[in-house]
């Protein structure tokens, strides 16, 4: 089962990359061997392979119906694109035969939300045609924190050929202050650490929630030792912070935490354990 209904909203899974992505100590250079075979059980198969220590991961995009329109949080690493991460490097991936299975053309998208600027999250706000980027969903706007906006601060690349070809098309929103409100189920709220203009997707609709995080955590083993950051984030301090904090939130309200990079089911719900959070159950995604 891919699509799950929280409230009024439909959420889809919709896999672009699975795989290896890197070995775990050059990712979480403060996760020790020991951590991840104490919780190698649940960890294995789908989130860390024991027997290479390679880091598994995915990129997905969500895919909300909500108030009868289509959005898109987060869009993957993309075809064609030109990257330094070799697993990234020119992939042909077939994500959008598997949008199209679910239900969705690109035309039919109303609105992207990029969590953040990084390459692995903005790909398919672009494709390949006649030698340009154009923008792969035609008439969706595009949501994007103003911190992340702004050229320079990240891979000049990655705003050249995901960003950049949406400004010229007028379709980029960029946005700062305390929230932004999507629509009655859905706000966007800053989340920064991992990247200055990192946002968090909050889904409340009746009694049920959940916290797109984007790339707060990306092993699991992040709900249970939350003070580990990875190498990738900007601010490993904030990001930390962020993520103790929707962690917190999470546990407490009782919200789905969804992330940009699980494998297995993709999501999890969480509780306070002492200082820490632990993993209560999964969401139903398959
Ligand atoms: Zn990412």
């Amino acid at each position: 089962m891919d699509t799950i209904t929280l409230g009024q909203v439909e959420i889809t899974r919709v896999l672009e990359w699975s795989g290896p992505f890197a070995p775990t100590s050059a990712v979480f250079p403060t996760l020790t061997r020991e951590h991840w075979q104490a919780n190698e059980s649940w960890l294995s198969p789908d989130h860390w392979d024991p027997a290479t220590d390679m880091l598994l991961a995915r990129t997905q995009s969500w895919v909300l119906r909500s108030e009868g329109r289509i959005i898109l949080v987060d869009t993957g690493i993309g075809d064609d694109k030109e990257r330094q991460i070799p697993v990234f490097h020119r992939l042909r991936t077939g994500f959008l035969d598997r949008l199209a299975a679910a239900g969705v053309q690109p035309e039919q998208v109303d609105l992207v939300v990029n969590t953040h600027a990084h390459s692995d999250h903005v790909g398919w706000n672009t494709r390949l045609v006649d030698g340009e980027w154009i923008p792969t969903f035609p008439n969706a706007r595009y949501l994007l924190h103003a911190a992340d906006a702004t050229p320079g601060l990240s891979d000049p690349q990655v705003h050249r050929d995901s960003i950049d070809p949406l400004r010229h098309t007028g379709q980029l929103s960029t946005w700062d202050g305390t929230e932004l409100r999507i629509d009655a189920n859905l706000t966007l709220t800053p989340a920064p650490g991992h990247t200055p203009g990192s946002a968090v997707l909050r889904l409340v609709s009746g009694t049920d929630r959940a916290l797109f995080i984007g790339d707060i955590a990306h092993s699991p083993l992040q709900i249970v030792e939350p003070d580990h950051e990875p190498c990738l984030s900007d601010d490993a301090p904030a990001a930390t912070a962020t993520r103790r904090r929707l962690l917190a939130e999470a546990a407490d309200t009782g919200a789905l935490v969804i992330p940009a990079h699980f494998g297995g089911s993709g999501a999890a719900e969480v509780k306070r354990d002492g200082d820490k959070f632990a993993i209560t159950g999964w969401a139903a995604f398959g």
